[in-house]
Protein backbone atom coordinates (compact mmCIF):
# COMPACT_ATOMS: atom_id res chain seq x y z
CA UNK A 1 0.00 0.00 0.00
CA UNK A 2 1.46 3.23 -0.91
CA UNK A 3 1.96 5.82 1.41
CA UNK A 4 -0.91 8.33 0.18
CA UNK A 5 -3.37 5.38 -0.13
CA UNK A 6 -2.49 4.48 4.18
CA UNK A 7 -3.04 7.77 5.49
CA UNK A 8 -5.81 8.79 3.15
CA UNK A 9 -7.81 5.27 4.91
CA UNK A 10 -6.18 6.44 8.34
CA UNK A 11 -7.71 10.06 7.83
CA UNK A 12 -11.23 8.80 6.49
CA UNK A 13 -11.27 6.15 9.47
CA UNK A 14 -10.61 8.95 12.24
CA UNK A 15 -13.33 11.58 10.10
CA UNK A 16 -15.03 8.40 10.43
CA UNK A 17 -15.37 8.04 14.29
CA UNK A 18 -15.11 11.73 15.19
CA UNK A 19 -18.01 12.46 12.81
CA UNK A 20 -19.75 9.42 14.90
CA UNK A 21 -19.57 8.46 18.38
CA UNK A 22 -22.73 6.85 18.51
CA UNK A 23 -22.20 3.95 15.52
CA UNK A 24 -25.31 1.61 15.59
CA UNK A 25 -24.23 -2.06 16.96
CA UNK A 26 -26.18 -4.17 14.07
CA UNK A 27 -25.45 -7.37 15.13
CA UNK A 28 -27.65 -6.57 18.57
CA UNK A 29 -30.60 -5.25 16.58
CA UNK A 30 -30.98 -7.95 14.34
CA UNK A 31 -31.16 -10.11 17.37
CA UNK A 32 -34.11 -7.42 18.91
CA UNK A 33 -35.66 -7.11 15.81
CA UNK A 34 -36.08 -10.92 15.70
CA UNK A 35 -36.88 -11.63 19.55
CA UNK A 36 -39.76 -8.90 18.83
CA UNK A 37 -41.08 -9.28 15.82
CA UNK A 38 -40.98 -12.98 16.15
CA UNK A 39 -41.50 -14.28 19.42
CA UNK A 40 -43.17 -11.13 20.66
CA UNK A 41 -45.28 -11.32 24.28
CA UNK A 42 -47.04 -7.60 23.68
CA UNK A 43 -50.21 -8.78 22.75
CA UNK A 44 -50.32 -11.11 25.91
CA UNK A 45 -49.27 -8.46 28.17
CA UNK A 46 -51.71 -5.87 27.34
CA UNK A 47 -54.27 -8.35 27.11
CA UNK A 48 -53.66 -9.31 30.55
CA UNK A 49 -53.52 -6.04 31.84
CA UNK A 50 -56.35 -4.74 30.22
CA UNK A 51 -59.00 -7.68 30.37
CA UNK A 52 -57.73 -9.55 33.87
CA UNK A 53 -56.33 -6.51 35.68
CA UNK A 54 -58.45 -3.86 34.46
CA UNK A 55 -58.36 0.02 35.69
CA UNK A 56 -55.57 1.28 37.73
CA UNK A 57 -56.92 4.73 39.72
CA UNK A 58 -54.06 5.83 41.55
CA UNK A 59 -53.67 4.22 45.22
CA UNK A 60 -57.14 2.07 44.48
CA UNK A 61 -57.35 -1.31 45.85
CA UNK A 62 -57.53 -2.64 42.18
CA UNK A 63 -54.07 -0.66 41.49
CA UNK A 64 -52.47 -2.84 44.18
CA UNK A 65 -53.47 -5.99 42.78
CA UNK A 66 -51.78 -4.94 39.34
CA UNK A 67 -48.59 -3.74 40.89
CA UNK A 68 -48.27 -7.23 42.27
CA UNK A 69 -49.12 -8.55 39.21
CA UNK A 70 -46.11 -6.63 37.55
CA UNK A 71 -43.79 -7.21 40.16
CA UNK A 72 -44.32 -11.13 39.52
CA UNK A 73 -44.27 -9.95 36.04
CA UNK A 74 -40.73 -8.85 36.11
CA UNK A 75 -39.45 -11.42 37.93
CA UNK A 76 -40.92 -13.65 35.64
CA UNK A 77 -38.67 -11.75 32.80
CA UNK A 78 -36.06 -11.90 34.51
CA UNK A 79 -35.63 -8.86 35.97
CA UNK A 80 -33.48 -8.40 39.59
CA UNK A 81 -34.35 -5.58 41.94
CA UNK A 82 -38.13 -5.37 41.48
CA UNK A 83 -39.57 -3.04 44.44
CA UNK A 84 -42.42 -0.76 45.26
CA UNK A 85 -41.63 1.80 45.85
CA UNK A 86 -43.84 4.49 48.03
CA UNK A 87 -43.79 8.27 46.86
CA UNK A 88 -46.36 10.31 48.91
CA UNK A 89 -49.06 10.31 50.93
CA UNK A 90 -52.11 9.91 48.72
CA UNK A 91 -55.33 9.93 51.00
CA UNK A 92 -57.42 7.07 51.04
CA UNK A 93 -58.62 4.25 48.39
CA UNK A 94 -61.46 4.60 46.07
CA UNK A 95 -62.75 1.36 43.78
CA UNK A 96 -65.98 1.28 42.31
CA UNK A 97 -67.69 -1.68 42.85
CA UNK A 98 -70.93 -1.40 41.18
CA UNK A 99 -73.47 1.14 39.50
CA UNK A 100 -76.49 1.33 37.33
CA UNK A 101 -78.26 3.83 35.96
CA UNK A 102 -81.77 3.76 34.08
CA UNK A 103 -84.28 5.72 33.09
CA UNK A 104 -87.83 5.02 34.03
CA UNK A 105 -90.00 8.04 33.10
CA UNK A 106 -91.26 9.36 30.60
CA UNK A 107 -89.66 6.29 28.49
CA UNK A 108 -87.09 2.80 29.91
CA UNK A 109 -84.04 2.87 28.73
CA UNK A 110 -80.72 1.64 30.37
CA UNK A 111 -77.98 4.88 30.50
CA UNK A 112 -74.10 4.47 29.85
CA UNK A 113 -72.30 6.47 32.74
CA UNK A 114 -69.83 5.85 35.39
CA UNK A 115 -69.21 7.97 39.19
CA UNK A 116 -66.78 10.34 38.85
CA UNK A 117 -63.74 8.95 41.04
CA UNK A 118 -63.74 10.30 44.64
CA UNK A 119 -67.54 10.74 45.21
CA UNK A 120 -69.68 8.61 47.54
CA UNK A 121 -71.80 6.05 46.19
CA UNK A 122 -75.55 5.96 47.63
CA UNK A 123 -77.35 3.65 50.00
CA UNK A 124 -79.31 1.28 47.94
CA UNK A 125 -81.26 1.51 44.84
CA UNK A 126 -82.99 4.96 44.45
CA UNK A 127 -85.17 6.54 42.17
CA UNK A 128 -84.90 10.33 41.70
CA UNK A 129 -86.22 13.38 39.60
CA UNK A 130 -84.45 14.86 37.52
CA UNK A 131 -84.15 18.54 37.29
CA UNK A 132 -82.22 20.62 34.84
CA UNK A 133 -79.96 23.38 36.43
CA UNK A 134 -78.06 26.21 34.31
CA UNK A 135 -75.55 27.74 36.84
CA UNK A 136 -72.98 30.33 35.43
CA UNK A 137 -72.66 32.71 37.78
CA UNK A 138 -73.28 33.40 40.86
CA UNK A 139 -76.63 35.41 40.35
CA UNK A 140 -78.12 32.15 38.62
CA UNK A 141 -77.69 30.05 41.97
CA UNK A 142 -81.01 32.14 43.06
CA UNK A 143 -83.36 30.77 40.61
CA UNK A 144 -82.88 27.35 42.16
CA UNK A 145 -83.27 27.60 45.67
CA UNK A 146 -85.11 25.57 47.63
CA UNK A 147 -86.39 23.47 44.61
CA UNK A 148 -83.64 20.97 44.46
CA UNK A 149 -84.25 18.82 47.24
CA UNK A 150 -84.25 14.84 47.13
CA UNK A 151 -83.28 15.39 43.19
CA UNK A 152 -81.05 14.21 40.79
CA UNK A 153 -79.32 17.52 39.11
CA UNK A 154 -78.10 17.67 34.93
CA UNK A 155 -75.39 20.02 36.12
CA UNK A 156 -73.50 20.82 32.66
CA UNK A 157 -74.41 22.00 29.58
CA UNK A 158 -75.32 19.74 26.92
CA UNK A 159 -72.30 18.76 25.00
CA UNK A 160 -72.24 18.63 21.09
CA UNK A 161 -71.31 15.52 19.31
CA UNK A 162 -68.14 16.07 16.65
CA UNK A 163 -69.43 14.21 14.04
CA UNK A 164 -65.60 15.13 11.48
CA UNK A 165 -63.30 12.57 13.86
CA UNK A 166 -65.75 9.96 12.46
CA UNK A 167 -65.93 10.82 9.25
CA UNK A 168 -62.06 10.99 8.76
CA UNK A 169 -60.72 8.53 11.51
CA UNK A 170 -57.25 9.56 12.45
CA UNK A 171 -55.02 9.63 10.12
CA UNK A 172 -51.22 8.63 10.13
CA UNK A 173 -48.41 11.16 9.60
CA UNK A 174 -47.59 11.96 5.99
CA UNK A 175 -44.09 12.50 4.43
CA UNK A 176 -44.67 16.14 3.84
CA UNK A 177 -46.19 16.19 8.03
CA UNK A 178 -43.46 14.42 9.45
CA UNK A 179 -40.65 16.83 7.16
CA UNK A 180 -42.89 19.96 8.64
CA UNK A 181 -42.59 18.65 12.29
CA UNK A 182 -38.64 17.89 11.63
CA UNK A 183 -38.21 21.86 10.23
CA UNK A 184 -40.43 23.68 13.24
CA UNK A 185 -38.03 26.00 15.12
CA UNK A 186 -37.44 25.52 18.72
CA UNK A 187 -38.47 26.60 20.72
CA UNK A 188 -41.90 27.68 19.96
CA UNK A 189 -43.25 31.76 20.82
CA UNK A 190 -44.11 31.95 23.99
CA UNK A 191 -47.82 31.63 24.91
CA UNK A 192 -49.82 34.94 25.20
CA UNK A 193 -50.73 35.13 29.18
CA UNK A 194 -54.00 34.38 30.04
CA UNK A 195 -57.54 36.86 30.53
CA UNK A 196 -58.33 37.02 34.38
CA UNK A 197 -60.95 35.12 35.73
CA UNK A 198 -64.01 36.47 35.78
CA UNK A 199 -64.79 36.33 39.88
CA UNK A 200 -69.19 36.50 39.01
CA UNK A 201 -68.56 32.98 37.32
CA UNK A 202 -69.73 29.95 39.97
CA UNK A 203 -66.54 27.23 40.21
CA UNK A 204 -67.50 23.46 39.83
CA UNK A 205 -66.59 23.84 44.21
CA UNK A 206 -68.77 26.37 44.93
CA UNK A 207 -71.64 24.70 42.42
CA UNK A 208 -71.60 21.46 43.85
CA UNK A 209 -71.75 22.80 47.59
CA UNK A 210 -74.65 24.75 46.75
CA UNK A 211 -76.45 21.57 45.56
CA UNK A 212 -75.79 19.90 49.04
CA UNK A 213 -76.53 22.65 50.85
CA UNK A 214 -80.10 22.19 48.35
CA UNK A 215 -80.61 18.64 49.67
CA UNK A 216 -79.63 17.17 46.08
CA UNK A 217 -79.14 13.73 45.81
CA UNK A 218 -77.19 12.67 42.74
CA UNK A 219 -75.03 15.23 39.93
CA UNK A 220 -75.07 14.23 36.54
CA UNK A 221 -72.75 15.47 33.84
CA UNK A 222 -71.42 15.17 30.57
CA UNK A 223 -68.43 16.95 28.88
CA UNK A 224 -66.45 15.05 26.14
CA UNK A 225 -68.87 15.35 22.91
CA UNK A 226 -67.48 11.73 21.88
CA UNK A 227 -69.79 9.62 20.43
CA UNK A 228 -71.07 7.01 23.10
CA UNK A 229 -67.95 7.91 25.15
CA UNK A 230 -67.96 9.31 28.66
CA UNK A 231 -64.77 11.08 29.84
CA UNK A 232 -64.98 11.74 33.29
CA UNK A 233 -62.01 12.55 36.33
CA UNK A 234 -61.87 13.13 40.20
CA UNK A 235 -64.48 15.10 42.30
CA UNK A 236 -63.45 18.72 42.41
CA UNK A 237 -61.15 19.70 45.15
CA UNK A 238 -59.73 15.96 45.56
CA UNK A 239 -56.38 17.23 44.66
CA UNK A 240 -56.81 20.21 47.18
CA UNK A 241 -57.65 17.75 50.28
CA UNK A 242 -55.93 14.95 49.37
CA UNK A 243 -58.45 12.53 48.19
CA UNK A 244 -59.51 12.07 51.87
CA UNK A 245 -61.97 9.94 53.22
CA UNK A 246 -64.19 12.45 54.83
CA UNK A 247 -64.32 14.72 52.05
CA UNK A 248 -64.91 12.11 49.78
CA UNK A 249 -67.74 11.21 52.16
CA UNK A 250 -69.26 14.34 52.47
CA UNK A 251 -69.52 15.13 49.01
CA UNK A 252 -72.69 14.67 46.60
CA UNK A 253 -72.17 11.48 43.89
CA UNK A 254 -71.11 12.59 40.26
CA UNK A 255 -71.95 10.40 37.51
CA UNK A 256 -70.69 11.03 33.84
CA UNK A 257 -73.66 9.94 31.61
CA UNK A 258 -72.52 9.39 27.79
CA UNK A 259 -73.68 12.78 25.61
CA UNK A 260 -76.30 11.12 23.98
CA UNK A 261 -78.01 9.92 26.86
CA UNK A 262 -77.17 12.93 28.61
CA UNK A 263 -78.62 15.37 26.05
CA UNK A 264 -81.87 13.04 25.71
CA UNK A 265 -82.74 13.88 29.41
CA UNK A 266 -82.10 17.71 28.81
CA UNK A 267 -84.26 17.57 25.89
CA UNK A 268 -86.85 15.79 27.77
CA UNK A 269 -86.61 18.90 31.07
CA UNK A 270 -86.86 21.28 28.57
CA UNK A 271 -90.11 20.44 27.37
CA UNK A 272 -91.02 20.26 30.88
CA UNK A 273 -91.78 16.81 31.32
CA UNK A 274 -90.70 14.81 34.63
CA UNK A 275 -88.02 12.80 34.04
CA UNK A 276 -87.91 9.85 36.43
CA UNK A 277 -84.55 8.04 36.83
CA UNK A 278 -83.00 4.62 39.18
CA UNK A 279 -79.80 5.07 40.19
CA UNK A 280 -77.41 2.45 42.52
CA UNK A 281 -73.51 2.91 43.10
CA UNK A 282 -71.77 0.82 45.66
CA UNK A 283 -68.31 2.23 46.01
CA UNK A 284 -65.23 0.93 48.07
CA UNK A 285 -63.16 3.93 50.34
CA UNK A 286 -60.33 3.52 52.23
CA UNK A 287 -60.18 3.81 56.06
CA UNK A 288 -56.57 4.51 56.09
CA UNK A 289 -54.65 7.43 54.73
CA UNK A 290 -51.58 5.46 52.47
CA UNK A 291 -49.13 6.09 49.94
CA UNK A 292 -49.35 5.58 46.46
CA UNK A 293 -46.04 3.95 44.70
CA UNK A 294 -44.25 3.13 41.96
CA UNK A 295 -42.67 -0.32 40.85
CA UNK A 296 -39.43 -0.95 39.65
CA UNK A 297 -37.20 -3.48 38.15
CA UNK A 298 -33.60 -3.87 36.82
CA UNK A 299 -31.01 -5.39 34.29
CA UNK A 300 -28.06 -4.64 36.56
CA UNK A 301 -25.20 -3.26 34.49
CA UNK A 302 -21.78 -4.73 34.16
CA UNK A 303 -18.17 -2.19 34.28
CA UNK A 304 -20.73 0.52 34.30
CA UNK A 305 -23.25 -0.59 36.90
CA UNK A 306 -23.70 2.10 39.00
CA UNK A 307 -24.62 4.30 36.50
CA UNK A 308 -28.64 3.72 34.88
CA UNK A 309 -30.89 4.07 31.92
CA UNK A 310 -34.55 4.25 32.54
CA UNK A 311 -37.33 3.58 30.32
CA UNK A 312 -41.07 3.93 31.40
CA UNK A 313 -44.64 4.37 31.62
CA UNK A 314 -47.37 5.43 34.01
CA UNK A 315 -49.06 2.53 34.71
CA UNK A 316 -52.20 4.37 36.95
CA UNK A 317 -55.33 5.06 34.21
CA UNK A 318 -58.33 6.85 34.69
CA UNK A 319 -61.08 4.42 36.48
CA UNK A 320 -63.92 4.21 34.06
CA UNK A 321 -62.07 1.76 31.85
CA UNK A 322 -58.54 -0.12 31.40
CA UNK A 323 -57.44 2.18 29.03
CA UNK A 324 -56.17 0.23 26.46
CA UNK A 325 -54.55 3.12 25.00
CA UNK A 326 -53.81 5.71 27.87
CA UNK A 327 -51.24 3.89 29.21
CA UNK A 328 -51.69 0.39 29.08
CA UNK A 329 -50.11 0.57 25.96
CA UNK A 330 -47.26 2.38 27.21
CA UNK A 331 -46.79 0.36 29.60
CA UNK A 332 -47.01 -2.79 27.61
CA UNK A 333 -44.13 -1.35 25.40
CA UNK A 334 -41.85 -0.30 27.97
CA UNK A 335 -42.31 -4.23 29.98
CA UNK A 336 -41.96 -6.16 26.31
CA UNK A 337 -38.49 -3.84 25.46
CA UNK A 338 -36.70 -4.58 28.73
CA UNK A 339 -38.45 -8.23 28.26
CA UNK A 340 -36.19 -8.32 24.88
CA UNK A 341 -33.24 -7.26 26.37
CA UNK A 342 -32.79 -9.68 29.23
CA UNK A 343 -33.52 -12.68 27.12
CA UNK A 344 -30.88 -11.51 24.84
CA UNK A 345 -29.06 -11.64 28.26
CA UNK A 346 -27.14 -7.94 26.75
CA UNK A 347 -25.02 -7.88 29.78
CA UNK A 348 -25.15 -3.80 29.45
CA UNK A 349 -22.41 -2.10 30.47
CA UNK A 350 -25.02 0.39 32.66
CA UNK A 351 -27.78 -0.76 34.74
CA UNK A 352 -30.65 -0.73 32.93
CA UNK A 353 -34.55 0.43 34.87
CA UNK A 354 -37.98 -0.21 34.16
CA UNK A 355 -40.61 2.54 35.94
CA UNK A 356 -44.02 2.01 36.17
CA UNK A 357 -45.56 5.13 37.96
CA UNK A 358 -48.26 6.16 39.37
CA UNK A 359 -49.91 9.24 40.20
CA UNK A 360 -49.35 10.77 36.59
CA UNK A 361 -52.88 11.45 35.83
CA UNK A 362 -53.17 13.48 38.55
CA UNK A 363 -50.10 16.15 38.32
CA UNK A 364 -47.03 13.36 37.38
CA UNK A 365 -46.23 12.91 41.20
CA UNK A 366 -44.72 9.38 40.65
CA UNK A 367 -42.20 10.13 38.66
CA UNK A 368 -41.21 13.46 40.11
CA UNK A 369 -41.11 12.21 43.51
CA UNK A 370 -38.69 9.31 42.19
CA UNK A 371 -36.67 12.40 40.39
CA UNK A 372 -36.50 14.28 43.04
CA UNK A 373 -35.39 11.50 45.96
CA UNK A 374 -33.06 9.63 43.46
CA UNK A 375 -31.53 11.99 41.61
CA UNK A 376 -32.59 15.76 42.95
CA UNK A 377 -33.05 18.73 41.36
CA UNK A 378 -30.20 21.47 40.76
CA UNK A 379 -32.90 23.75 39.80
CA UNK A 380 -34.69 23.84 42.73
CA UNK A 381 -32.77 24.39 46.14
CA UNK A 382 -35.43 23.03 48.07
CA UNK A 383 -34.28 19.57 46.47
CA UNK A 384 -30.65 20.20 45.50
CA UNK A 385 -28.50 17.94 43.61
CA UNK A 386 -28.65 13.94 44.64
CA UNK A 387 -24.88 12.31 44.42
CA UNK A 388 -26.53 9.90 41.71
CA UNK A 389 -27.41 13.21 39.57
CA UNK A 390 -24.27 12.68 37.56
CA UNK A 391 -24.86 8.37 37.25
CA UNK A 392 -27.84 9.21 35.42
CA UNK A 393 -27.90 8.84 31.62
CA UNK A 394 -31.44 9.20 29.96
CA UNK A 395 -34.81 8.12 30.44
CA UNK A 396 -37.06 7.23 27.85
CA UNK A 397 -41.10 7.56 27.67
CA UNK A 398 -44.32 6.32 26.10
CA UNK A 399 -47.58 7.81 26.86
CA UNK A 400 -48.72 9.90 23.57
CA UNK A 401 -51.24 6.50 22.83
CA UNK A 402 -50.78 3.34 20.97
CA UNK A 403 -49.49 4.67 17.26
CA UNK A 404 -46.32 3.55 16.27
CA UNK A 405 -43.13 5.89 16.59
CA UNK A 406 -41.97 7.82 13.65
CA UNK A 407 -39.65 9.68 15.73
CA UNK A 408 -38.13 11.35 18.58
CA UNK A 409 -38.36 14.93 20.16
CA UNK A 410 -35.10 16.31 21.03
CA UNK A 411 -36.66 18.06 24.12
CA UNK A 412 -34.18 21.02 23.33
CA UNK A 413 -31.52 18.81 23.74
CA UNK A 414 -29.26 19.50 20.44
CA UNK A 415 -26.33 17.35 21.84
CA UNK A 416 -28.67 14.27 21.30
CA UNK A 417 -29.35 14.88 17.57
CA UNK A 418 -26.49 12.70 16.41
CA UNK A 419 -26.88 9.76 18.72
CA UNK A 420 -30.73 9.49 17.77
CA UNK A 421 -30.10 10.03 14.02
CA UNK A 422 -27.80 7.61 14.50
CA UNK A 423 -30.17 4.66 16.31
CA UNK A 424 -32.92 5.52 14.12
CA UNK A 425 -31.34 4.55 10.95
CA UNK A 426 -32.00 0.66 11.68
CA UNK A 427 -35.83 1.53 11.50
CA UNK A 428 -36.29 3.20 8.84
CA UNK A 429 -38.11 0.65 7.11
CA UNK A 430 -40.58 0.74 10.42
CA UNK A 431 -41.47 4.77 9.75
CA UNK A 432 -38.89 5.95 12.12
CA UNK A 433 -37.55 8.25 10.45
CA UNK A 434 -37.84 11.98 11.97
CA UNK A 435 -36.03 14.21 14.10
CA UNK A 436 -37.96 17.36 16.27
CA UNK A 437 -36.51 19.41 17.95
CA UNK A 438 -39.46 19.99 19.97
CA UNK A 439 -40.04 19.42 23.51
CA UNK A 440 -42.90 16.83 23.98
CA UNK A 441 -45.20 17.81 27.18
CA UNK A 442 -47.32 16.44 29.93
CA UNK A 443 -46.11 13.54 30.70
CA UNK A 444 -43.71 11.74 33.18
CA UNK A 445 -40.40 12.40 31.07
CA UNK A 446 -41.02 16.09 31.99
CA UNK A 447 -39.54 16.07 35.57
CA UNK A 448 -36.61 14.71 34.38
CA UNK A 449 -35.96 17.38 31.61
CA UNK A 450 -37.14 19.72 34.58
CA UNK A 451 -34.63 18.33 36.48
CA UNK A 452 -31.76 19.15 33.54
CA UNK A 453 -31.58 15.37 32.83
CA UNK A 454 -31.73 13.51 29.35
CA UNK A 455 -35.13 12.37 29.08
CA UNK A 456 -37.33 11.84 26.12
CA UNK A 457 -40.62 11.01 24.09
CA UNK A 458 -41.18 9.54 21.16
CA UNK A 459 -42.85 11.76 18.25
CA UNK A 460 -45.95 8.83 17.23
CA UNK A 461 -48.52 8.44 14.95
CA UNK A 462 -51.88 9.48 16.98
CA UNK A 463 -53.72 5.91 16.00
CA UNK A 464 -55.74 3.51 17.95
CA UNK A 465 -57.24 3.67 21.24
CA UNK A 466 -60.78 5.35 21.39
CA UNK A 467 -58.65 8.23 22.83
CA UNK A 468 -57.11 7.85 26.86
CA UNK A 469 -59.81 8.94 29.94
CA UNK A 470 -62.65 7.12 28.30
CA UNK A 471 -65.25 4.67 29.43
CA UNK A 472 -64.34 2.59 26.33
CA UNK A 473 -60.09 2.49 25.87
CA UNK A 474 -60.49 -1.36 25.44
CA UNK A 475 -57.74 -3.97 24.08
CA UNK A 476 -59.84 -4.20 20.72
CA UNK A 477 -58.68 -0.73 19.68
CA UNK A 478 -54.94 -1.37 20.33
CA UNK A 479 -52.70 -1.49 16.69
CA UNK A 480 -51.04 -4.47 17.82
CA UNK A 481 -48.50 -4.55 15.03
CA UNK A 482 -47.62 -0.48 15.82
CA UNK A 483 -46.61 -1.36 19.31
CA UNK A 484 -43.89 -4.21 18.72
CA UNK A 485 -42.56 -2.05 16.29
CA UNK A 486 -42.11 0.57 19.28
CA UNK A 487 -40.81 -1.96 21.86
CA UNK A 488 -38.36 -2.94 19.53
CA UNK A 489 -37.39 0.13 18.62
CA UNK A 490 -36.97 1.46 22.43
CA UNK A 491 -35.33 -1.52 23.58
CA UNK A 492 -32.72 -0.83 20.97
CA UNK A 493 -32.26 3.09 22.32
CA UNK A 494 -32.12 1.79 25.62
CA UNK A 495 -29.29 -0.51 24.90
CA UNK A 496 -27.05 1.83 23.07
CA UNK A 497 -27.51 4.00 25.77
CA UNK A 498 -26.76 1.71 28.22
CA UNK A 499 -23.79 0.72 26.24
CA UNK A 500 -21.89 4.90 25.49
CA UNK A 501 -18.33 5.28 26.73
CA UNK A 502 -19.83 8.60 28.01
CA UNK A 503 -23.83 9.19 29.50
CA UNK A 504 -25.74 10.85 27.06
CA UNK A 505 -25.00 14.37 26.50
CA UNK A 506 -27.06 17.21 28.70
CA UNK A 507 -28.63 20.49 27.36
CA UNK A 508 -25.47 22.59 28.34
CA UNK A 509 -27.98 25.32 29.61
CA UNK A 510 -29.29 24.00 32.60
ZN1 LIG B 1 -51.31 9.07 29.87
Amino acid sequence: MDYMKKSYIIFFVSYLFSQNNFLVDYETVAKIREEGFQRSEIANTLSYMTDVLGARLTNSDDMRIAQDWAIKEMKRIGLKNTKIEPFMDYGVSWDNEFFSLHLLEPDKQVMVGYPIAHTPGIDGRKQLSVELVEIKTKGDLNKYKGKLKGKAVLATPPPKIDLDKYRTGTPRYTENELLELSQKPFPNAPRPPRPPKNPDLVSSIERNLFFKDQGVVAILESSSGWIAAVRGFARPGAKQDKWGRQETLDHLPIVAVTPEHYNRMVRIAKRNIPIKIELEIRTKIGKNRRQARNVLGEIPGTDKKDEVVMLGAHFDTWHASPNASDNTSGVAVMLEAIRILSVLDIKPRRTIRIALWSGEEQGLHGSREYVNKHFGNPNDPKVGQKSSYNKFSAYFNQDYGPGQYRGIYLQGNEHVRQAFSSWMKPFKDLGMTTISSQSACCTDHIPFDRSGLPAFQFLQDRVGGTGGHTNLDYYDTIPIEDIKKNAVIVASFVYHTAMLDKPLPRKKNK
